[in-house]
């Protein structure tokens, strides 16, 4: 194996979040703390949402959002297959039955078009009660076209913006769930601010927000007025319902707390690596990304499709790639084609736009500390192993 010099993504960590983690290492509360509400604060304000549950992580966090809006057994939860596959199993975790809906070739995001007709095709009562949009590669769904289908069939939207904290649709930031009941974010180390591990949920709506805080610690509440007896002293709590310990921790939130200070600047940067991607690589038989108008990309991924008329095929390119110490990667072998999810019976064919896509397609280094010299190496590696 060669060495990876120029991985595909990675974290930037600064003095101040060092000294923001240290600060909170000396102090009173490593969880549960002060920071915690500070951090949730912070994303709820940039996000221009109402509330914000910070969380052990996305995963966690897709299921908690799930659960709060009481999918179950006999229901079902639609999604993108060119995702994580985090983003499907919250389906199961609920007990209910995953679908997919296949991708517009053009955003690689979940197809409203397909969406639609695919609601038009299938009887009522297997409609899904959930559908969970992706902002693949940090570039904004639909929301406004999918808002309209959810009202028309009442499922509820969950968006995963696990690529998307700081990307906007339409002048206002992803988070602010103007047409979804929640947003779900991840500080994964590759994401583009970071925790280590971590997640957030965004929403509007007080009754979902209550029951997230609950059930992020097993379900207990000290609040008097959800309680359903007397609360006799302030040593009581009540559990409502059987809950989770899915907490974060307050030195992850004082380091997200402290990425979220640089996020502007971190997008800035990525940014200015696409621009340089996409004047540099435009005569090569590659798909280069778009951002599709009235939306900004947070350029979590930079993804190009390698196309047929290249004198290589994706492997052969991802693996020369590799053998240069470039760590380029692939996002996303489709969902629905994981032997978990064949088992309940999907398989090639079913979602062609996804499968297609997947052969093709290879993630390139973006991240804030990639160098100009490092990208400009990627670039000439590309160059050379196409022409
Ligand atoms: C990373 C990711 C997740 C899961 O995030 P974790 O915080 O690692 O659990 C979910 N969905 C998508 C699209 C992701 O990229």
């Amino acid at each position: 194996m060669t060495t990876i010099r120029i991985p595909y993504g990675r974290q930037s960590i600064s003095d101040q979040d060092i000294d923001a983690v240290i600060r909170i290492l000396k102090s009173d509360f490593l969880t549960t703390g002060p920071t915690i509400d500070a951090f949730e604060r912070a994303v709820a304000e940039y996000c221009g949402a109402r509330y914000a549950v910070a969380v052990a992580n996305a995963s966690v966090a897709l299921q908690l959002a799930c659960r709060v809006l009481d999918l179950g057994p006999g229901q079902s939860l639609w999604t993108t297959p060119n995702t994580f596959v985090a983003s499907a199993n919250c389906a199961d975790h609920c007990g209910a039955r995953i679908d997919f809906c296949d991708i517009d070739p053009s955003t690689l995001n979940l197809s409203v078009k397909t969406l639609e007709a695919k609601l038009a095709a299938t009887p009522a009562h297997q409609h899904p009660r959930v559908v969970v949009p992706v902002h693949f590669a940090g570039q904004p769904c639909d929301m406004e076209e999918l808002g309209t289908l959810s009202q028309k069939y009442g499922f509820k939207i969950v968006e995963d913006a696990a690529h998307a904290i700081g990307a906007e649709y339409k002048g206002e930031k992803i988070g602010g769930c103007r047409h979804s009941a929640m947003t779900v974010f991840s500080f994964h180390p590759v994401k583009n601010i970071t925790t280590g591990e971590g997640g957030m949920i965004t929403t509007n709506d007080e009754n979902l927000y209550v029951r997230l805080r609950e059930l992020r610690t097993l379900g207990i509440t000290r609040d008097p007025n959800r309680m359903s007896r007397p609360c006799p002293g302030p040593w009581y709590y009540e559990q409502l319902e059987v809950g989770y310990n899915f907490r974060m921790t307050d030195l992850e939130a004082a380091l997200g707390l402290s990425q979220l200070q640089r996020l502007d600047q971190f997008i800035g940067r990525r940014q200015e690596l696409v621009d340089t991607y996409n004047q540099s690589l435009h005569d090569l038989p590659l798909k280069l990304p778009t951002v599709t108008p009235a939306r900004k990309s947070a350029h979590h991924l930079y993804v190009v499709e390698v196309l047929s008329e290249a004198r290589k095929d994706r492997a052969q390119v991802f693996q020369e790639l590799r053998e240069a110490g470039i760590g380029v990667n692939v996002h996303y072998i489709p969902v629905h084609l994981q032997p978990v999810y064949r088992k309940q019976g999907f398989q090639e064919g079913d979602f062609p736009k996804a499968e297609g896509y997947y052969q093709r397609a290879l993630s390139l280094p973006i991240y804030f500390d990639l160098s100009s010299e490092e990208q400009q190496f990627v670039i000439a590696r590309l160059r050379h192993i196409l022409t």
